[in-house]
Protein backbone atom coordinates (compact mmCIF):
# COMPACT_ATOMS: atom_id res chain seq x y z
CA UNK A 1 0.00 0.00 0.00
CA UNK A 2 1.36 3.38 -1.23
CA UNK A 3 1.37 6.14 0.72
CA UNK A 4 -0.79 9.28 -0.04
CA UNK A 5 0.77 11.82 1.56
CA UNK A 6 4.55 12.39 2.31
CA UNK A 7 6.41 14.14 4.68
CA UNK A 8 4.36 16.44 7.24
CA UNK A 9 2.75 20.01 7.44
CA UNK A 10 6.26 21.36 8.35
CA UNK A 11 7.50 20.22 5.01
CA UNK A 12 5.01 22.32 3.07
CA UNK A 13 6.37 25.38 0.94
CA UNK A 14 5.41 28.74 2.11
CA UNK A 15 2.20 30.09 1.15
CA UNK A 16 0.45 33.23 0.84
CA UNK A 17 -1.82 34.21 3.73
CA UNK A 18 -4.15 35.34 2.31
CA UNK A 19 -5.08 33.71 -0.80
CA UNK A 20 -3.57 30.07 0.63
CA UNK A 21 -1.70 29.65 -2.98
CA UNK A 22 1.97 28.69 -2.78
CA UNK A 23 4.16 31.94 -3.02
CA UNK A 24 5.72 31.16 -6.48
CA UNK A 25 2.11 31.27 -7.90
CA UNK A 26 0.50 34.02 -5.53
CA UNK A 27 -0.33 36.84 -7.33
CA UNK A 28 -2.40 39.66 -4.63
CA UNK A 29 -1.24 42.71 -5.25
CA UNK A 30 1.07 44.04 -2.84
CA UNK A 31 -0.72 46.08 0.03
CA UNK A 32 0.03 49.52 -0.21
CA UNK A 33 0.43 51.57 2.96
CA UNK A 34 -2.56 53.13 4.40
CA UNK A 35 -2.09 56.54 5.73
CA UNK A 36 -2.34 56.65 9.58
CA UNK A 37 -3.93 59.03 11.39
CA UNK A 38 -3.23 59.96 14.88
CA UNK A 39 -6.45 59.95 17.64
CA UNK A 40 -7.32 63.90 17.83
CA UNK A 41 -6.85 63.32 21.94
CA UNK A 42 -3.62 63.33 21.90
CA UNK A 43 -3.02 66.64 19.51
CA UNK A 44 -3.53 69.99 20.42
CA UNK A 45 -4.64 72.38 17.97
CA UNK A 46 -3.87 76.49 17.95
CA UNK A 47 -5.98 78.59 17.14
CA UNK A 48 -5.71 82.05 16.49
CA UNK A 49 -7.23 84.72 14.39
CA UNK A 50 -4.77 86.71 12.00
CA UNK A 51 -4.68 89.91 10.62
CA UNK A 52 -3.81 90.08 6.93
CA UNK A 53 -3.49 93.15 4.17
CA UNK A 54 -6.45 95.10 3.08
CA UNK A 55 -8.29 94.65 6.66
CA UNK A 56 -8.79 90.48 5.81
CA UNK A 57 -8.97 88.17 9.16
CA UNK A 58 -8.36 84.69 9.01
CA UNK A 59 -8.66 82.03 11.72
CA UNK A 60 -5.65 80.10 12.06
CA UNK A 61 -5.42 76.59 12.92
CA UNK A 62 -1.73 75.23 13.93
CA UNK A 63 -0.09 72.35 15.44
CA UNK A 64 -1.41 69.75 13.28
CA UNK A 65 0.55 67.37 11.30
CA UNK A 66 -0.02 67.18 7.55
CA UNK A 67 0.77 63.85 7.47
CA UNK A 68 -1.11 62.54 10.83
CA UNK A 69 -4.37 64.22 10.34
CA UNK A 70 -7.03 64.82 7.01
CA UNK A 71 -6.26 68.72 6.88
CA UNK A 72 -8.05 68.97 3.70
CA UNK A 73 -11.13 66.87 5.40
CA UNK A 74 -10.99 68.92 8.19
CA UNK A 75 -10.64 72.20 6.68
CA UNK A 76 -13.95 71.32 4.35
CA UNK A 77 -15.30 70.56 7.82
CA UNK A 78 -14.60 73.72 9.33
CA UNK A 79 -15.36 76.01 5.97
CA UNK A 80 -19.25 74.16 5.89
CA UNK A 81 -19.61 75.38 10.41
CA UNK A 82 -18.25 78.45 9.33
CA UNK A 83 -20.02 79.42 6.45
CA UNK A 84 -16.58 80.41 4.36
CA UNK A 85 -13.98 79.63 2.39
CA UNK A 86 -10.78 78.41 4.07
CA UNK A 87 -7.38 76.91 2.56
CA UNK A 88 -4.86 74.47 3.87
CA UNK A 89 -0.94 75.60 3.36
CA UNK A 90 1.54 73.00 4.79
CA UNK A 91 0.41 72.32 7.96
CA UNK A 92 -1.72 74.78 9.07
CA UNK A 93 -5.79 75.53 8.13
CA UNK A 94 -7.12 79.18 7.27
CA UNK A 95 -10.58 79.78 7.82
CA UNK A 96 -11.60 82.87 6.27
CA UNK A 97 -12.86 85.57 8.91
CA UNK A 98 -12.50 85.84 12.80
CA UNK A 99 -14.36 82.42 13.57
CA UNK A 100 -12.75 81.39 17.08
CA UNK A 101 -15.22 79.95 18.85
CA UNK A 102 -16.60 78.16 15.88
CA UNK A 103 -13.89 76.58 14.94
CA UNK A 104 -13.01 75.52 18.16
CA UNK A 105 -16.60 74.29 19.19
CA UNK A 106 -15.76 72.21 15.88
CA UNK A 107 -12.33 70.95 16.98
CA UNK A 108 -13.28 70.00 20.36
CA UNK A 109 -16.39 68.44 18.99
CA UNK A 110 -13.66 66.12 16.89
CA UNK A 111 -11.81 65.13 19.95
CA UNK A 112 -8.89 68.02 19.55
CA UNK A 113 -7.40 69.52 22.30
CA UNK A 114 -7.48 73.50 21.63
CA UNK A 115 -4.92 76.14 22.76
CA UNK A 116 -5.56 79.91 21.98
CA UNK A 117 -3.12 81.77 20.97
ZN1 LIG B 1 -1.74 35.54 -2.32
Amino acid sequence: MSRLFSGTPFDRPPTCDRCGKLESECSCPVLVAEKTYLDPKTQTARLKVEKRPKGKVVTCVSGLDANQNDLDGLAAKLKAKCGTGGTVKENVIEIQGDHLNKVSEALKLLGYQIKRL
